[in-house]
């Protein structure tokens, strides 16, 4: 039976590979991407940039960027895995990582504006656990950066000034809005969690848990894959491109999961993440064997 000490290990682990390692369809991506736009361009440079980093950071098991975001965990566990342990694991990994610097000293005492040190605050780490019916534990990590949160976006429909209304064709319309919004900040090109339905709390969770997802994944719900796919199109006809420099790199990827909603409510979450993609999953085994599904 794993215990704190066990568990703390396994995900100093998880933030090390998140942190250090982009994930391979992303990588894939940005290189698709870089290969439409014009040689000696902006949007070229920027992205060649963007890839020399990552190699970099990956090849030094170090940081791929100076600000290593919020740590968000979702764990998955069977019954019989006390989630007060989990937690406790979580924030003693984050000290530890932070130590190590695997993370930067990335928590702020809000009222009194002085950086913890640790990298640990209420809220940070994120850590969402529930329980599920099979064996092993499922621990995944996003490390959502700050720029990228900051043009994030929240739409209540209908929303007149944007003419969408309570359906699709509306929800694509404020999410189109939201890229063009933030031109390029948050370190475009970007990708889109998106969330349609749930409440203002509940949908930002959900829609930063789509970010989870490989960008070559499919939408099994076959509107919504569509959706993603016209997304993605529509993003990069905008001309934003990298940073905002121009081109036709704006989204790399286009998310999109459900949640029920009150008659009286139809929020569109927009969790918007930059080119650093820092997500990891690692599967634990009941004898405390890591495995890493891509
Ligand atoms: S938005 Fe992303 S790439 Fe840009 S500074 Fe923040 S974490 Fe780094």
């Amino acid at each position: 039976m794993m215990g704190l000490e066990d568990w703390t290990k396994v995900i100093v682990e998880v933030i090390a590979t998140a942190t250090s390692r982009l994930p391979d369809d992303v990588t894939a991506a940005i290189r698709a991407g870089r290969a439409q736009e014009a040689e000696g361009s902006l949007a070229a440079m920027a992205l060649d940039a963007v890839l020399k980093n990552a190699e970099l950071a990956c090849s030094e098991t170090a940081p791929m960027c100076q600000d290593t975001g919020v740590p968000i965990f979702w764990i998955h566990h069977p019954a019989g895995i006390s989630t007060g342990m989990l937690n406790k694991a979580c924030a003693e990994a984050i000290r530890r990582a932070t130590a190590q610097k695997l993370l930067r000293e990335n928590a702020v005492d809000t009222l009194s504006g002085r950086n913890t040190g640790t990298g640990y605050a209420p809220s940070i780490p994120s850590v969402h656990c529930e329980e599920w019916d099979r064996p092993e534990v499922k621990v995944e990590l996003l490390l959502k950066g700050g720029g990228c949160e900051n043009v994030s976006a929240q739409y209540s429909l209908p929303n007149t000034s944007l003419g969408a209304d309570r359906n699709l064709e509306g929800a694509r319309r404020v999410v189109l809005d939201a890229v063009y919004q933030a031109q390029g900040k948050g370190c475009g090109p970007g990708i889109l969690g998106v969330c349609l339905g749930g409440d203002r709390g509940t949908g930002y969770l959900e829609a930063k848990y789509q970010l989870m997802r490989r960008l070559d994944d499919r939408n099994p719900v076959a509107e919504l894959d569509a959706m993603e796919k016209r997304l993605v199109d529509e993003s990069n006809q905008l001309g934003i491109g990298p940073m905002g420099f121009g081109g036709k790199t704006t989204v790399i990827g286009a998310k999109i999961g459900t949640l029920g909603r009150l008659p009286a409510s139809y929020f569109v979450s927009i969790a918007y993440l930059c080119w650093a993609a820092r997500r990891a999953t690692a599967l634990v085994g009941a004898n405390g064997e890591v495995t890493w599904p891509s």
